[in-house]
């Protein structure tokens, strides 16, 4: 059975499939390993799979582009992208380690009230996430917002916009999405977002680093 057949299919006859939904379906099928690294993906066979015009489909491979998930071969269509092996990891673990203690500790000088109360509903949705039968994909994506309000509370978007180009969170989930998800990562989300919420810029600061330092070591850990 091809990769193709995986897919989610499409009724003929319903509504046009659009541009987002192409986009999000193959996204899924790139981070869950349907579509496994270094597989090669046909924009014509893809068009007729999900019933659109090539528009679509064009859209939703340059997204998946600029994402890192796939890259375009020359005359040849598009592949999947290799995973991340333990260099690439470290490097990104290193940026984070330059770029999030920081921002948690401006984060704690400049949250306003309403990011304390963005902080704290998004720990609960982490903490309720636990348990949950797709608790490995909730719990990313808690971990996407939970590091973005860290970035807007600081009120840098230079910072935050750089960081997002990353695709950091992505490439980790996809590395580890048939790992076993851990809860300590909401405690230490919980702790990250308490001292920014206390306006403790060295709590905060802190707080990020081991957070960021554990991530590391866990996802090293399953690529070993
Ligand atoms: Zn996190």
């Amino acid at each position: 059975m091809s990769a193709l057949d995986q897919l989610p299919s499409f009724t003929p006859g319903a509504r046009t499939m659009l541009g987002d939904e192409v986009y999000g379906s193959l996204q899924q099928s790139i981070l869950d390993g349907t579509f496994p690294p270094d597989a090669r993906i046909n924009a014509g066979e893809l068009a007729r799979h999900f019933a659109v015009s090539p528009t679509p489909v064009r859209e939703a491979l340059a997204r998946l582009e600029s994402d890192g998930l796939v890259e375009k071969l020359p005359l040849r269509g598009y592949r999947t992208t290799d995973l991340l092996d333990r260099r690439r990891l470290g490097e990104l673990f290193e940026l984070r380690l330059l770029l999030e203690p920081g921002t948690a500790a401006s984060a704690a000088e400049r949250r306003s009230a309403s990011d304390v109360a963005d902080l704290t509903k998004e720990v609960k949705a982490g903490r309720s996430a636990v348990g949950e039968d797709d608790a490995y994909r909730l719990l990313s994506q808690h971990d996407v917002r939970l590091h973005d309000l860290v970035f807007r509370s600081a009120q840098n978007e230079t910072v935050r916009q750089a960081y997002a180009r990353t695709h950091c969170h992505l490439h980790t989930f996809r590395l580890a999405y048939t790992g076993a998800y851990v809860t300590d990562t909401v405690d230490e989300h919980a702790a990250v977002a308490e001292a920014i919420s206390a306006g403790d810029a060295n709590a905060a600061a802190d707080a990020m680093r081991t957070h960021i330092e554990h991530s590391r070591d866990r996802l090293m850990r399953v690529i070993d």
